[in-house]
C-alpha cells in the first residue's frame, strides 16, 4: 500500500538530496504506532533525519490526490526544516529568493500542479522536485 506514497514522495526527497544539506531516509514498514490521528493500516512510513529524529508521513487530506500530494510534500517539507535546524542549518528552507532570511518557500497547488511559492508575495519559485540551489 506503501509504494504510492513513496513514489509521491520522489519529488520532495530530491530537492532536500538536492538542497537541503540534509540526508532524510525512508522507512517503509516501520509500524510501532501510527502518528496521532491515524489509523495503524493507514499509508504512511517513516522518515529519519540524521539526528535520529522519525517522523511519520501519513496519506491523508481526503480523497482529491493533488491535495494528497501538496499535504504529503508539505509533511516532509516540516521534516526537512526541523532537520536542518537540529543540524544547527538555516530553517528558512528552501530560501526565497526575495526574502531570503525571512520566510522559507512554502508547497503550493495551483491547478494541477505542485509548487515551491513565496508565503509573502505568492511569486512561483518552480515545481516541486525541480528545485535547484
Ligand atoms: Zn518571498
Amino acid at each position: 500500500m506503501t509504494d504510492r506514497l513513496v513514489r509521491m514522495l520522489e519529488p520532495i526527497l530530491r530537492d532536500v538530496a538536492t538542497c537541503a544539506e540534509l540526508a532524510l531516509r525512508v522507512q517503509d514498514g516501520y509500524r510501532p504506532s501510527a502518528p496521532p490521528g491515524v489509523p495503524v493500516d493507514d499509508d504512511w512510513l517513516m522518515v529519519w533525519t540524521p539526528d535520529s529524529a522519525g517522523t511519520g508521513i501519513a496519506l491523508r487530506g481526503g480523497e482529491d490526490e493533488l491535495e494528497q500530494l501538496a499535504d504529503v510534500f508539505d509533511q516532509v517539507h516540516e521534516v526537512a526544516v526541523e532537520g536542518r535546524g537540529n543540524a544547527g542549518l538555516s530553517t528558512s528552507w528552501p530560501p526565497c529568493p526575495a526574502h531570503p532570511e525571512r520566510r522559507p518557500l512554502s508547497v503550493a497547488l495551483r491547478g494541477t500542479q505542485t509548487l515551491w511559492a513565496c508565503p509573502v508575495d505568492g511569486q512561483v519559485h518552480c515545481e516541486v522536485g525541480q528545485l535547484a540551489c
